[in-house]
């Protein structure tokens, strides 16, 4: 199946729910990316800064471009110009440099901030004790060039549906403690980033918002 193909397909999968594709383009060349964007895909997802504010300039400027890799704080100047949302958001570190970058471009940066879900103890992310120390702190309610938009995680890389379910439904309890604790007037904080080539069906079914989407749609990365 072509790239278009399998965009539409997604489409109409989701067709009817309230979540969105988010196109992992990361690694694929910008023709790849042009493929996608004429087949109507506008929520695109890098994990590299510089490949990302490299192929930003090729691509119409209502790409919405969503970092779901890890940021360094040094990198953040990069993508300040032009970022949508950061889905990595791990520290009050990194919501500052956000906010400083963001106010030097008169923009707002959405974020997510990033749970650790998985079994794996590599897999990178907050525990709620230390999301919730972030969104007490007086630090972060100065911040006004960064938005928390919700929560993003990755689950276990397993065929487990007990498993996997579990860290979805996990996320999803996280997500709204979240809400009804801090952001329950603020109809911006609503998104559950979950879900990817391998498990999408399964985040979707907990409630997944976004999934993100890369090798089911151009083919493996080798
Ligand atoms: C690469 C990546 C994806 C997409 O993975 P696929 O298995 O290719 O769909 C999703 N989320 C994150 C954080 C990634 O790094």
């Amino acid at each position: 199946m072509s790239i278009a193909e399998n965009i539409a397909a997604f489409e109409q999968k989701l067709a009817g729910t309230t979540a969105r594709l988010v196109v992992v383009t990361k690694t694929h060349p910008v023709e790849k990316l042009r493929e996608a964007y004429a087949a109507g895909a506008r929520v695109f997802g890098e994990n590299r800064v510089q490949e990302m504010a490299a192929k930003q300039p090729e691509l119409p400027a209502d790409v919405e471009w969503h970092q779901i890799g890890q940021l360094q704080t040094n990198k953040v100047k990069y993508l300040a110009p032009f970022v949508h949302t950061v889905e990595s958001v791990d520290s009050l570190r990194l919501l500052q440099e956000l906010d400083r970058q963001a106010a030097r471009h008169n923009r707002v940066i959405r974020g997510l901030l990033q749970f650790h879900i998985a079994q794996e103890e590599t897999k990178t992310g907050l525990s709620l004790p230390e999301a919730e120390e972030i969104l007490q702190s007086t630090a972060y309610q100065a911040l006004r060039h960064v938005r928390l938009t919700g929560v993003m995680g990755i689950a276990t890389n397993s065929p487990d549906e007990t498993l996997v379910r579990g860290e979805f439904q996990q996320l999803r309890q996280y997500f709204e403690h979240l809400k009804t604790t801090y952001f329950a007037q603020d109809k911006e904080f609503r998104e559950i980033s979950m879900g990817m080539s391998a498990d999408y069906p399964w985040a979707l079914a907990e409630g997944s918002t976004l999934i993100r989407v890369g090798s089911a749609i151009f083919g493996s990365r080798g």
